[in-house]
């Protein structure tokens, strides 16, 4: 089944809020195998919608639209929706008692704004979905021609409950095959990299397919089968991600859709006993920040060090003033006596330091903007890595991030 979105509201068009909505409904859409061509924002205006809608409803199944069913004068959805299904509007009686037993109790109980029955009024012969969070309750127009419309409300913590709640059990039974879909998060392979060692796969494959989503420094894949069971999408899917785990092997940090590198890197720590400290340079804080992103961090990490000058690497921990002098702060000697001596300095059993060059000055012949070396103690030796980064500070810093704690789970494995 084909869908598509139409956003509305004007604010959505001047760029004052994101279009969150329709990032939401993208992906609740694709994961009940829903087939979103295209989507589209309106502004509050009715002659604009009602051609949008009548595209959308030509080409596509099913229109979703969020927004524009206020009270308020310029709230137009219900309106021309109803227009282009050339039905009615008409009061529901069970809207109405929601709508009192919404305001009851409340400060505007005195008096509830007369623009607030507008609320009750739906198109004639829709299914009517309770808002349980607000007044405006979503809309189901069954239409000929096995076409359909809903429309929901805009805010989304009324319209993400009502899509979850009713609206997704609602689809998910007009849908003849499920799609089944299993990630394979990759880190440490380039994207083209990545893709190209899988691309007789990607380009072979109608089903399941597998789709490339590049984040920083990490490749996630997402195998997906569509089939008239979980259990058939499985069978499909499987064979396709024992394929990816032999051409990546270790790369692969998690198969888990929701589970970070961080998080991944804690839970060994956790499962080995072991306390990480990290002594910082280029990154300033950030590797204990984004270990600290997850809940029971406190069970691996005591205390980091952000070293960021010669001097702070000396005294917190005791790199020897003959080694920065010999090799400088950005070189692989300084990144494994950062590693060694963070660990003596915490009593950690994983020490990693990263030491780089993340411009937009700094730079030299020899030393060039992004050159990085990361330093690893773990299990009684020090590994070391180089690396060549491109991008700006930002993305250089963030990159660091993500390979040193790579490297922190390669390292521990
Ligand atoms: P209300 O009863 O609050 O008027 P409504 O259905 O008329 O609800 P709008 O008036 O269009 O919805 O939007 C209300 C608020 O909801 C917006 O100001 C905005 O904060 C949020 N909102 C609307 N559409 C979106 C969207 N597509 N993405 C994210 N937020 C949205």
């Amino acid at each position: 089944m084909t869908a598509e979105l139409i956003s509305v509201g004007t604010e959505l068009l001047l760029g004052n809020i994101v279009n969150t909505n329709a990032a939401f409904l993208s992906e609740e859409c694709a994961r009940l195998g829903l087939l979103v061509y295209h989507q589209c924002v309106v502004g509050d205006n009715e002659e604009r919608l009602l051609e949008a809608i009548q595209q959308s409803l030509e080409r596509s199944d099913l229109v979703i639209l969020t927004g524009g069913l206020g009270p308020t004068k310029d709230d137009l959805t219900k309106e021309t929706a109803a227009k282009a299904a050339g039905r009615r509007l008409v009061t529901d009686e069970h809207v109405k008692q929601q709508i009192a037993a919404y305001f009851k109790g409340r400060e505007e109980d005195v008096k509830i704004a007369e623009n607030n029955w507008k609320q009750a009024e739906v198109i004639e012969g829709s299914i009517v979905v309770d808002n349980k969070n607000g007044t405006a309750p979503g809309l189901i127009l069954e239409l000929p021609g096995e076409k359909r419309m809903i429309l929901m409300p805009g805010p989304p913590n009324e319209m993400k409950p009502m899509f979850l709640d009713s609206i997704g059990p609602y689809l998910a039974k007009l849908q003849k095959v499920c799609l089944y879909s299993e990630m394979v998060k990759v880190c440490g392979i380039g994207e083209s990299m990545a893709e190209t060692m899988i691309l007789d796969l990607i380009e072979g494959q109608e089903n399941p397919t597998i789709a490339p989503y590049a984040k920083t420094s990490e490749v996630h894949f997402r195998v997906t089968a569509s089939a008239e069971s979980p259990e058939a999408g499985k069978k499909l899917v499987d064979p396709v991600v024992e394929e990816l785990k032999k051409r990546f092997g270790d790369n692969i940090y998690t198969r888990r859709e929701e589970e970070t590198l961080e998080a991944v890197v804690v839970g060994l720590l956790q499962r080995q006993g072991k306390k990480i400290a990290a002594a910082e340079s280029i990154t300033g804080g950030l590797i204990a920040a984004t270990l600290i992103n997850v809940p029971g961090a406190s069970s691996v990490l005591n205390e980091s060090f952000v070293t960021y000058s010669n001097e702070a690497k000396e005294k917190r921990l005791g790199v020897k003033a003959a080694t920065l002098e010999a090799f400088g702060a950005v070189s692989e000697e300084t990144a494994r006596e950062m590693a060694e001596g963070v660990c003596k300095a915490s009593g950690a059993d994983v020490g990693i330091a990263v030491t780089g060059i993340a411009g937009p000055d700094g730079g030299s012949i020899e030393k060039p903007v992004g050159l990085v070396y990361i330093g690893c103690r773990a299990d009684g030796k020090t590994r070391t890595e180089k690396l060549l980064l491109r991008g700006n500070r930002q993305k250089i810093r963030d990159t660091v991030v993500i390979r040193a704690l790579d490297f922190v789970r390669r390292c521990i494995l």
